[in-house]
């Protein structure tokens, strides 16, 4: 038998790995670099055909490529552009004419570009006072930004686990005082990040991840879906067991599925702690987050903003904001949800990567695609497993769309929509929740994933978690995934003293 997917090396040849990834997302192909760079054998198994998890492309409907889940590059850390050498693997950036569109139905437009004395004319077309304000808002958000740098790319300091020599006591109490030393400077010297398109899609980074994991001796697999962990009787992990009953072993186990899935479905319940256990049930996975990718055969033209631009103008460049002209706009269509409704009027960011990546469509038509907001995983006026239910909330986002570019819902050819169930089942994201698991105050650093437990280890020896479920936590960042390896090889650097 051979290894399915990207790799030729007959499986039987291998059967034991020095360590073994759940999951393809680029969390878990960036980890798996990072291991086989510092020296270990490394396979990632993955459950989809394809790899990357949320930062996919895939053409759905013939001709048209879509980003199917995640959609705007902002966030991957530039340390891991540089170190995995992702331009030189095929990593191209788009850069948007404009930043954002907000078009307005009573004829007024904010369209926000990369120049402080444009967007100043902008704001002040709405208020004198916030333009004044904005350079000021801009300025401490980039004081902002630099604290999170170092941050998201510090492993949390979390208190040591079970037993250990001195010499590590001494290690982690150094490491804790310089972090929250640095953590301080940074804090006392206190931007927005670029918004980028990427050519060829999300999938793209993912594809450039992988091939940074090729070149480094990663094996992946697709079509491989882990159905259990594998734990002797001293509590430690020794490998993975596949639902085709097929078994890989190891004694390093990293986790790219979200910490519900990791402990509720794939480790032996008794083999956690109750209050563990307890925590990760009780973590907040939900989501009113419902993706609709549409195939159009022209681009949409908003009746606010007719610029001098024969085809393609920098307003379909932008983030284009649709429903949120007001924050009442916004809280009813939030409200809604919290009465279990799909908002009425949904919120909703509408990108047009074609207008800039010719290669995500024929000639002369567009994917467009649509983040919009608010749908209760379990609505209670339908169910998102009625096609006409389904249908009718497109259709509202469609209509919703016509009024500020009118036309707009007789040029769809064809869409794919992702609900919270279906983000669920077809990309294994606990409750549809995009980032898995809740970003609020108590879900981040060192209380992520959960009290306890956020420095990537876990109460499983050799296990270890990856994904955005873990310290900083979710978008297309690679920092869980990179921390963690950093975690993985100290920990295999002191097994080996
Ligand atoms: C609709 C949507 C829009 C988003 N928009 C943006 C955006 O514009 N910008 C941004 O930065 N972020 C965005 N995000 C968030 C971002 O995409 C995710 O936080 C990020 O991609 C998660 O990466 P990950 O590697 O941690 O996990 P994932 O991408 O979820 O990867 C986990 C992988 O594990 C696999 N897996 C799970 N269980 C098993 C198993 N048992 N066996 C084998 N494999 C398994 C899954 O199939 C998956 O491939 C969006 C997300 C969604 C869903």
């Amino acid at each position: 038998m051979w290894l399915r997917g990207f790799s030729s090396v007959p499986i039987k040849e291998k059967k034991k790995w020095d360590a073994l990834v759940i999951g393809a997302g680029h969390n878990g192909l960036i980890a798996a670099t990072y291991l086989a760079r510092g020296g270990l054998t490394v396979a990632v198994l993955e459950r989809r055909h394809v790899i990357g998890g949320a930062a996919v492309t895939e053409e759905i409907i013939p001709g048209f490529k879509f980003s199917r889940c995640s959609y705007l590059q902002s966030l991957l850390r530039p340390s891991i552009v540089r170190e995995l050498e992702l331009v030189k693997h095929g990593l191209k950036l788009l850069k948007p004419l404009c930043t954002s569109f907000t078009p307005c139905l009573d004829g007024r437009y904010l369209l926000l570009w990369p120049n402080d004395d444009q967007n100043y004319l902008e704001i002040s077309k709405f208020s004198k006072r916030d333009a004044d304000a904005y350079p000021r808002y801009e300025s401490q958000l980039h004081k902002f930004c630099k604290f999170m740098d170092f941050l998201l790319e510090s492993h949390a300091p979390e208190t040591l686990h079970g037993d250990s020599y001195l010499i590590d006591w001494l290690r982690d109490k150094l490491h804790k005082s310089v972090f929250w030393t640095r953590c301080l400077q940074h804090a006392l010297s206190l931007g927005q990040k670029d918004l980028v398109h990427v050519e060829g899609g999300m999938g793209s980074v993912s594809l450039a991840i992988s091939k940074a994991a090729k070149e480094a001796g990663v094996h992946i697999l697709t079509n491989a879906e882990v159905s259990k962990l594998m734990i002797g009787d001293s509590g430690i992990v020794n490998g993975v067991l596949l639902t085709d009953g097929e078994q890989f072993c190891s004694s390093i186990i990293l986790s790219n599925a979200t910490p519900y899935k990791t402990f509720m479905e794939l480790v032996p319940q008794n083999f956690l702690p109750d209050g563990f256990v307890r925590a990760i049930k009780n973590s907040d996975y939900r989501s009113g987050t419902t993706k609709i990718n549409v195939a159009v055969d022209k681009l949409p033209q908003f009746k606010s903003c007719r610029l001098n631009y024969p085809e393609v103008g920098p307003q379909h460049t932008a983030t284009i904001r649709i429903g949120s002209e007001s924050m009442e706009q916004i809280g009813a269509a939030c409200q809604d949800a919290w009465n279990g409704l799909p908002s009425r009027t949904p919120v909703m960011e509408m990108t047009i990567p074609s207008s800039l990546d010719k290669t995500l469509s024929p000639p002369g038509k567009h994917v467009v695609g649509l983040f919009t907001q608010y749908t209760p995983y379990k609505p209670l006026d339908g169910s998102w497993e009625d096609p006409i239910y389904r249908e009718s909330y497109a259709q509202r986002c469609f209509n919703l769309i016509d009024e500020y570019a009118p036309g707009f819902s007789s040029s769809v050819i064809g869409y794919d929509m992702l609900t919270p169930p279906d983000l669920e089942r077809e990309f294994s994201l606990t409750g549809g929740n995009i980032f898995h698991g809740a970003m609020g105050l108590d879900s981040l650093f060192l209380m992520r994933p959960i009290k306890g437990w956020s420095d990537h280890r876990t109460p499983i020896r050799g296990l270890y978690m990856c994904g955005s479920g873990s310290h900083p936590g979710g978008g297309v960042m690679g920092a869980p995934g990179r921390n963690a390896a950093h975690v993985v090889l100290q920990d295999v650097k002191k097994r080996s003293r």
